[in-house]
């Protein structure tokens, strides 16, 4: 069932855009892909979750009618103002209209950025702090950072004026708090409590700076061309001025609402004006329409305000051709400080349709895949039979995994295609609905031989160690298989220990720093002797491909190559990256093989650098042996013994030959072209065993032994010192791709 699922590949997005940092890393370009292979502009797609704007967008503008059901206002928005991008001019003139706004006597502009102002250590003028930075531990204003127009800039420890300034900020905190609260909840409302915990993610100068702005936004009416503009703006504020953003500046990427232990207070004016690069620009418009209207021949978004659970019972009416979703992860800080900004911006009755999302503030893969399969249940019976669900699963790990594959199978979907690529990349998932009730195929125990020997075949099939992801991945497909992947939640755990406990029994191997099984890679306990390698079996593919068709684009190759390697086999972009870089060239966006690497040139090379190893070990008293098959192998023997084995190979595939060398490996010597050491190096480097069995042999280039023969008067000693010298080097070359 399972056979041949290519990866699709895909870019990474040029510009992050809005909240990226709690949006799904989803790839560009995957979606559209998918439904280029069999769909047509004009046909409905239904994405259940809504979680990816861009995604939902790049179908748009394909002309696909995209059906999004979406009940997080503050993803509604996005989805909203991607359809309708802003131009730079209106989001600078929304903000000048703001600026010029008054707060007393004040510009609301002036005000806001005198909350901010530290005395510049160089010229001793007043300057709007960028950011201040905090201590968790202590709660301490430790520090400052500015940019003075006097050339002064960087960071400096807190003044006494910095720290009172502060202070006052906090003696009339309540009062702003309680306003920032009031627009989320009644006095009354349960969720409260909910409420004032989220709102600890803001210092108290944010909050009076937020209160303040959206106060002053509640002045411009509904039809004021720069409400939305400045709504957008805001939002961008709101993220920008809670304590998520840790010091040193990783790219974080917060999922909880856990203080950083030193963070950023960043200057909500500054973030404002940051939001302008952020919001601007963006792609070409598309339609966007409510439901239940219709976007048009064009194609267009869709939005249905509301979970998918209400949008079901009227699926029947749509003719959906196919699902296509990015699948959530859990977010409690995205999905809570979603409540805080909607009732800020939109007030409490819009903020009331997420507010399910303050009750947990734990989410944990059980919850998780309980959720997914309630989303997945309401509409799996209302598509017909040969409708595909297409699901990115970005930032993969195993737990998410398993409560996707769980969800899916739980609720009426056979999985017909699983593909991973790297831990780096989305994980790609097909299922079809199923064509029986689930209550007529009775679910089967799981069975961990099962699981083992699916997991044994992956590896043997890589031939190389690889992550956890695959394996799990595997394992999870031999369970879906037999319809052993099924259970309520508490089925996740035990899905989980199954394939864990396979994995640290025998046959397996675990190469990582740390125990941790979700590090490091996975390999064989022991390798067949026949083993080619994917790295291996990647190469002469990508070769040949460049042979056959030269001037092909670096996509064209990865599409093909991925199916040539489906599913569980799908090599890493490094991978194909470093095979390019020691084999093509690249120019104008077509791929060519290197002159050097053409079949006869290699060829002639190849029998150049046998003729030099001919005349060198004859010049040093040698008696020769030279066979061609399985290898082409030159031997140099002294007293019929070995003393050096010579393997002449025009590729980096170098696994098979050294698990097969009858030879010591301290008298192996693997003959190469210059051009073939980096990916030799970058394949050493990827894969442990392959490093162990290569540890005592030595590599040498043609053209050093080319060089070698031009010495008339060289000696043993002297030859042996040459080859000891030429060390496998780093892979400097992939930066050009
Ligand atoms: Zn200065």
């Amino acid at each position: 069932m399972m056979d041949g699922f290519a990866y699709l590949p895909g870019s990474e997005a040029e510009k992050p855009g809005p909240l990226a940092r709690y949006l799904p890393q989803a790839t560009d370009g995957i979606a559209a892909a998918f439904l280029a292979q069999q769909f047509r502009p004009g046909d409905w797609v239904l994405d259940p979750f809504g979680a990816s704007p861009r995604t939902d967008l790049e179908m748009a503008r394909l002309g696909f009618k995209v059906l999004v059901a979406v009940d997080n206002p503050v993803t509604r928005f996005l989805l909203e103002t991607a359809a309708k991008p802003f131009t730079q001019a209106d989001l600078q003139a929304a903000l000048a209209e703001l600026s010029s706004a008054r707060k007393g006597d004040e510009r609301l502009e002036t005000h806001l950025q005198s909350l901010y102002l530290t005395e510049c250590s160089q010229c001793h003028q007043q300057v709007p702090a960028e950011a201040f930075i905090w201590d968790r531990e202590s709660g301490a204003l430790t520090g400052r950072m500015y940019h003075c127009a006097c050339g002064d800039n960087g960071e400096y420890p807190a003044t006494p004026a910095d720290l009172a300034r502060a202070a006052s900020m906090t003696a009339t905190d309540s009062l702003h708090r309680s306003r920032a609260l009031e627009r989320v909840t009644s006095a009354g409302d349960p969720d409260r409590p909910h409420v004032e915990e989220a709102l600890k993610c803001y210092l108290p100068r944010a909050v009076y700076a937020l209160i303040t702005i959206i106060n002053k936004l509640d002045g411009f009416s509904p039809s004021s061309e720069h409400r939305n503009a400045l709504f957008a703006l805001t939002l961008t504020a709101c993220d920008e001025a809670n304590v998520l953003w840790p010091l040193p500046a990783e790219r974080p990427r917060p999922k909880q609402l856990t203080v950083p232990t030193r963070f950023l207070e960043k200057n909500v004016w500054r973030a404002l004006e940051s939001g302008v690069e952020t919001w601007a620009g963006g792609e070409q418009a598309v339609e966007v329409v409510n439901w239940p209207n219709d976007p048009g021949d064009a194609g267009g978004l869709c939005l249905f305000n509301g979970p998918m659970r209400e949008l079901a019972p009227h699926l029947n009416d749509v003719p959906l051709k196919a699902v296509v979703s990015v699948l959530p992860r859990p977010n409690q800080a995205f999905w809570t400080l979603s409540t805080l900004w909607a009732g800020w911006l939109w007030g409490r009755e819009v903020a009331a349709t997420f507010k399910s999302a303050l009750h947990r503030l734990r989410y944990d893969w059980n919850w998780h895949a309980g959720a997914l399969e309630a989303a997945l249940k309401n509409f799996s019976d209302r598509l017909t039979l040969n409708a595909p669900f297409f699901a990115i699963l970005p930032e993969p790990e195993t737990s998410f995994l398993s409560a996707a594959l769980l969800a899916g199978a739980e609720s009426g979907f056979d999985l017909t295609g699983l593909a991973v690529r790297s831990r780096h990349d989305p994980v790609e998932v097909l299922w079809q609905r199923r064509a029986f009730s689930l209550a007529e195929k009775e679910q089967v125990k799981i069975d961990s031989e099962t699981v083992r020997s699916a997991m044994l075949s992956t590896l043997k099939e890589r031939g190389e160690p690889v992550t956890i992801l695959q394996l799990h991945g595997a394992g999870l497909v031999a369970m879906a298989a037999d319809n052993s992947l099924r259970g309520k939640t508490e089925a996740l755990a035990q899905i989980n220990a199954t394939i864990l406990d396979v994995l640290t029994g025998p046959g397996f191997i675990h190469h990582g720093e740390s125990k941790n099984p979700e590090t490091g890679l996975w390999g064989l306990e022991k390798w067949d002797p026949e083993t080619e390698s994917l790295p291996d079996r990647v190469e002469v593919s990508v070769v040949r491909s460049l042979n056959k068709s030269p001037g092909e684009s670096m996509r064209a190759l990865e599409t093909s190559i991925n199916a040539e390697f489906p599913g569980l086999l799908t090599p890493s972009l490094g991978l194909l990256r470093a095979v390019l870089a020691s084999y093509a060239v690249e120019s104008n966006g077509q791929l060519q093989l290197r002159q050097e690497d053409l079949p006869s040139s290699r060829r002639a090379d190849l029998e150049s650098v046998a003729e030099a190893l001919t005349i060198l070990g004859t010049q040093l008293g040698f008696s020769l042996e030279r066979k061609e098959s399985p290898y082409r192998l030159i031997l140099w023997q002294d007293k019929r013994k070995t003393a050096y084995a010579f393997y002449l190979v025009a590729s980096a595939i170098a696994g098979k030959i050294m698990r097969q060398n009858p030879y010591q490996p301290e008298r192996s010597i693997l003959v190469i072209p210059g051009g073939r050491a980096g990916l030799l190096a970058y394949k050493l480097e990827r894969d442990p065993d392959l490093r162990r069995l290569a540890e005592h042999w030595r590599v040498v280039k043609f053209r050093a032994l080319r060089r070698l023969t031009g010495s008339a008067d060289l000696s043993r000693e002297q030859f042996e010192k040459e080859i000891a010298g030429d060390p496998i080097e780093a892979p400097e070359q992939m930066k050009l791709f």
